[in-house]
């Protein structure tokens, strides 16, 4: 399980929760801001949190 605190790209259209999701690590740390930002919840996040990973 490798849940990590909310955070987002301020670029991005969804926020992440999930430390294994790609494309939340693509986000360059200098766009990366915590919280969710009020965006919805990655889909590949969403996956792998039901997966348990
Ligand atoms: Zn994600």
């Amino acid at each position: 399980m490798s849940r990590v605190s909310a955070f987002h790209s301020e670029l991005g259209h969804k926020h992440h929760d999930n430390n294994q999701c790609q494309e939340g690590n693509k986000i360059e740390p200098r766009h990366r801001r915590s919280g969710t930002g009020n965006l919805p919840l990655c889909e590949v996040c969403e996956k792998l949190n039901k997966e348990g990973r």
